[in-house]
């Protein structure tokens, strides 16, 4: 087991004050390391993470069998709150967008999709990548946990858009040990930065912004004010059908349309 220097506090990194040693666990089945929590805010990271070229040799992980899965669950849940909350017929990013699967759905449902990675090659949404277009609102999947900085890469998105869509797994109360959630993710060690309420809360007021979340994987930081029993109403699975049934009368899917530009190309 290769052991790295051990500190006790470090400073956090969203808001600054002081975060303790919670517990030590192995990543890659090789290196044993520390996690932190901020007494304030309540983020939760690891040590500087000195693993993460060799944690990236895939950007995308094998082990994430549920990526097919969750892009056509996501492209249900997000197609409301887009079509119901924001306009319709604005432009929209997948930031972090891996292989462009999220846009692809996302255009065949009738959105204006764009996609922007700097990890991933595009193989999905060939042609629709970003090029600084104005942005109705962001959509950043499962990549907050990967964040070494969180906060300089949240004022990088709010550039763009000050609307962001976003998931990642909140950690429980009280906090899982290492063996205890899947979460922490050891195996690839992609996964270095978990929060929970609170530290979203946190982040919503350093950037004048309003957090909206399921209280579980799904959260939106929006300038705008919403109501949110809509929310709530948007994203559960009660009055799917009517709420779906409304949006398809008024989207027009862009399956055909690219199909016919990407041919002309
Ligand atoms: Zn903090």
């Amino acid at each position: 087991m290769i052991k790295t220097s051990f500190h006790r506090t470090l400073s956090c990194k969203i808001c600054d004050q002081e975060a303790n040693y919670v517990f030590n666990s192995t990543i890659l089945k090789k290196y044993e390391i520390s996690y932190f929590q901020c007494t304030n805010c309540k983020y939760l990271f690891t040590e500087k993470p000195f693993w993460l070229e060799e944690a990236y040799k895939e950007p995308i992980n094998i082990s994430d069998t549920g990526l097919v899965e969750r892009n056509i669950y996501l492209s249900k849940i997000t197609s409301r709150v887009l079509f119901y909350l924001f306009d319709h017929e604005g432009t929209y990013l997948d930031y972090g967008g891996g292989y462009g699967l999220y846009v692809r759905l996302m255009r065949d449902i009738g959105f204006n999709f764009l996609w922007d990675d700097i990890f991933t090659t595009n193989l999905l949404s060939k042609g629709f990548e970003f090029s600084n277009e104005s942005i109705e609102l962001l959509t950043c999947f499962e990549t907050f946990e990967h964040l070494e900085n969180p906060i300089i890469e949240i004022e990088k998105m709010l550039k763009i858009s000050s609307n962001i869509l976003f998931t990642t797994e909140l950690y429980p109360e009280p906090m899982p040990s290492p063996e205890n959630w899947w979460y922490y993710a050891l195996d690839h060690g992609q996964h270095i930065s978990f929060y929970n309420l609170r530290t979203l809360n946190f982040i919503a007021d350093k950037f004048d912004l309003n957090i909206y979340s399921n209280g579980t994987n799904l959260h939106l930081f929006t300038s705008k004010k919403l109501n949110k029993y809509i929310w709530q109403m948007l994203i559960s699975k009660r009055f799917l059908f009517i709420l779906d049934k409304l949006m398809k009368r008024k989207l027009i899917s862009k399956t055909w349309t690219d199909h016919i530009k990407a041919k002309s190309v």
